[in-house]
Formats: C-alpha cells, structure tokens, sequence
C-alpha cells in the first residue's frame, strides 16, 4: 500500500522514460514497472557518488531511477537484441560484480545495462516481500554490495532473483525513440 502511494508520487512528479516487465524467479505474473530518468544520475554528473552519479536505484515495488545515459544504454541494447517475457533476461551467474562467475555462466565480463536493470528488478521483487522494511534494509545493505559474507545477501539476491521480460510496447519517451537509428518508435 505504501509503495503504492510513493509510486503514485513518482508519476505526478513526471513520466517515466519508459515501462518495463519485470518478475522474480520465484514470482509467476509479471509487474509493469516503471523506470525514471534524471541526469542526477548520469555518469558525468555533478551530484555525488555513490547515491546519484552513476548509480541506480530501486525506489518502490514499480519504480527504478536510473541515469539518461543508462537508460539510453538499456534503450539501444533492446532495439539491437530485445528479451521478451518468454526470453526473459537474467543476470549472468546470478552476479553483476564477479567476472569468473559471469565467466563460467557464459557470461561477459562486465554487465550490460539491461543485466544491471535485471539487478534491480530484482530489488523491485525485495520491496514487495520486504514492504516497509525495504527503505531500512535497503538503505543498510546496498552499499555492502555483492559477496561472500552475510551482509552480501541483500545485493546477491537481487541479482539472482530479478528477470527483465522486456520494454513494454510503446512506453518509450519521444527523448529516448529519437535516440534509435532513424529515431524510430520502440
Ligand atoms: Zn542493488
């Protein structure tokens, strides 16, 4: 309910970039889940590190905020190589961090942006079991990131539990469609 509520927030405050289907592994229907854009969180911006510049982050069970330049990035990955709520996206090895885990999954070494967007899928998954326990845990734990000590758990699971369906159809931004080759519609 209260996610609900902040969510709603989220939307009276502007649009989302663009939509996405997103689920736990353990979930069975998928979620639309909206994603927002700012230039807070750009890679070049101003604002610090490591709550905005660069960074993203899961706000609600349907809100992620994320960095005009990444979202441009999960908007280019998808036109060139989409994933589907039948082929969905997971993180690779079930770790964004661990290069020899991603290895050994098949993975690449380093995370494409729509991985990282799985990452946080999995935080939107978090935020519904969690409720309002997830601002406290997730203000405690995210800056502990991935690992192999207790306090890892939280970044682990997100990265192994999230499933991006894909962008839903015609959610994305004029800003962002112009960006595509030929600034085509998504
Ligand atoms: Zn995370």
């Amino acid at each position: 309910m209260v996610h609900a509520i902040v969510s709603a927030g989220f939307h009276l405050m502007g649009s989302p970039a663009f939509r996405i289907y997103g689920r736990g592994r353990r979930e069975n229907t998928w979620r639309e889940i909206s994603v927002f854009a700012t230039h807070r969180r750009d890679l070049q911006s101003r604002w610090p590190a490591p709550l905005f510049r660069g960074t993203c982050i899961t706000w609600t069970t349907s809100v992620i905020a994320v960095g005009w330049d990444f979202a441009t990035q999960v908007i280019r990955e998808q036109y060139r190589c989409p994933v589907s709520r039948d082929h969905p996206l997971q993180v690779s090895g079930g770790r964004v961090r661990d290069s020899q885990r991603r290895k050994e999954a098949g993975g690449q070494n380093y995370p494409s942006a729509s991985e990282i967007l799985a990452h946080e899928i999995g935080h939107t998954w978090q935020a519904r079991r969690l409720s309002l326990l997830y601002w406290p845990i997730g203000a405690a734990f995210t800056l502990c990131r991935e690992g192999d000590h207790w306090y890892n758990w939280f970044e682990n699971q997100a990265s192994e539990e999230g499933l991006f369906g894909g962008i839903v159809c015609g959610s994305v931004c004029s800003q962002l469609r112009r960006e595509l080759p030929g600034g085509t519609n998504q």
